[in-house]
């Protein structure tokens, strides 16, 4: 056991929350520990069994400059401008940003993580512990225990203890034990399976068998499938379907999974060879939203999903988890001997943030599935788009504040909802209804 270390920060998970608040507070030259309850991935493969790719924005970027290591998206991310609806065999892309180049990004989860590991194990200042699984924590004493591969436990203490493991975090399970402490966890009554559309030697966007520059929906009342550009010319694609119910996970057995993808995702079935293979073995994963509050304890602190486990539905778990571990580090910084009143100050700043982006990713789950394939939406989108040409930074749609912007998501969710009342009450009946009929002959003669 280390003796009590003012200075010392103890990080529990390595994962992409964990090792970019590593990074700061290494470069800021804080004393870290890592503690990982996986192996090295360095030598043993992946850290992460969550999902292939992701869709890296604003928020993501932000925290991977402060960190000097915005270079990266660069050279290994795919801008992805808009979505391309698939639906009953014809496609149709709608841009994300009025100017049609706004992208959000695809990039490997695991290159991310192997990425911010590295960078922050070339500070003096951080040690990687893996194989490291946290038992307890006692906020009180701030002391942590961990049983090593072989079981075998160790203790160890600092003034900060930060637990960056996950949407089944042991650090919040033992916050759970604290007085006063709210949990909630909700699950979807949709899981999600990740399936691959391989690379191809010909066609019009070889080695894609699809166009790259695009997030790919397939939109089916009830349940979706996505589908996101991997750098080697794969895509990796998620289904979300309900666990039970006519369009579901339980109405669709292995054998008769290409039956069913050829009548309602035909398009994807002819350039899915592997798909009943991948259908039968890979896994199906729950989907939640988990809330908690406060996100800490004297010294204990919880940042990225061991806060706020959110659906992925608006893309934004890993960039709100930068966005956590960027203020962490820079109150922890800024205030070297008020540790507790940084982590308060980080607490304050960030609830309201975590809770917004939940109720903006459960809301997206809606948009995505449900809308995206109706002409309204695609009319509201254009309709969105023209008022932000006309208006400029006075009229921001939600998804380019979300996405586009380092607005504080609560804020960005109230100016929405400000900008459409200013709108009606600043124009009346009159311009409400010249907007109707605009928005229908948008969805009447705009293809996308
Ligand atoms: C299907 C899917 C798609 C997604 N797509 C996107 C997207 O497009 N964009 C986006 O921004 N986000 C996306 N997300 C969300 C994103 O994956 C998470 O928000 C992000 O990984 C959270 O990072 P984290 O570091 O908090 O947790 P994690 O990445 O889960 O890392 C936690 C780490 O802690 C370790 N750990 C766990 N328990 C212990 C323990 N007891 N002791 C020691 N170590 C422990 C784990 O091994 C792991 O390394 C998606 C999620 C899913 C499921």
């Amino acid at each position: 056991m280390n003796a009590q270390d003012d200075t010392r920060v103890i990080i529990v998970g390595a994962g992409l929350a964990g090792c970019l608040l590593a990074r700061l507070l290494g470069r800021g030259g804080r004393r870290v520990t890592v503690y990982e309850r996986r192996g090295d991935p360095r030598g043993r493969g992946p850290l992460g069994g969550r999902s292939i790719n992701l869709a890296i924005s604003a928020r993501g970027i932000d925290g991977l400059k402060a960190a000097g290591l915005e270079g990266h998206l660069r050279d290994h991310a795919i801008p992805m401008p808009g979505r391309m609806i698939h639906q009953e065999g014809r496609t149709v892309f709608q841009a994300y940003s009025a100017s049609g180049e706004k992208a959000i990004n695809s990039v490997s989860r695991s290159e991310l993580n192997l990425l911010l590991l590295d960078a922050a194990d070339e500070c003096e200042e951080v040690e990687f512990r893996f194989g490291m699984a946290c038992l307890d924590v006692d906020p009180e004493a701030g002391t942590i225990r961990f049983a090593d591969e072989e079981g075998r436990e160790q203790t160890d203490r600092a003034t900060v203890i930060v637990g960056a493991d996950g949407a089944y975090s042991g650090v919040r399970g033992a916050l759970q034990k604290t007085p006063r402490f709210s949990f909630s966890q909700d699950f979807l009554e949709d899981g999600y399976k990740e399936l691959t559309i391989p690379a191809v030697k010909e066609g019009p966007h070889a080695p894609y068998a699809i166009e790259p520059r695009a997030l790919h929906i397939w939109p089916h009342g009830g349940s979706m499938m996505i589908a996101l550009p991997n750098l080697d010319g794969s895509f990796t694609c998620t289904l979300f379907w309900p666990y039970e119910g006519p369009h579901s996970f339980g109405a669709v057995p292995p054998e008769e999974v290409r039956e069913f993808f050829d009548r309602f995702y035909p398009d994807a079935s002819a350039v899915m060879p592997d798909l009943e293979e991948e259908y039968r073995s890979n896994p199906i994963g729950p989907l939640a939203t988990m809330r908690c509050r406060p996100w800490h304890r004297r010294g204990v602190v919880l940042i990225g999903d061991a806060a706020h486990a959110i659906v992925p539905f608006y893309g934004q778990g890993a960039n709100a988890s930068f966005e956590d571990a960027k203020r962490l580090a820079e109150g922890l910084l800024a205030a070297p001997g008020d540790p507790i009143g940084a982590i308060e100050g980080y607490y304050r700043d960030r609830v309201d943030q975590g809770n917004a982006i939940a109720d903006l990713a459960l809301q997206n789950f809606i948009e995505m599935r449900d809308h995206t394939g109706k002409g309204w939406f695609r009319a509201k989108k254009r309709l969105e788009h023209l008022l932000h040409g006309l208006l400029g930074d006075r009229f921001l749609p939600l998804y380019e504040m979300v996405s586009f912007t380092t607005i504080p998501y609560a804020e960005a969710r109230r100016k929405a909802r400000r900008q459409w009342r200013t709108l009606y009450a600043a124009t009346g009946w009159t311009t409400g209804v010249v907007i109707l009929i605009l928005a229908a002959v948008l969805a009447i003669t705009l293809p996308g």
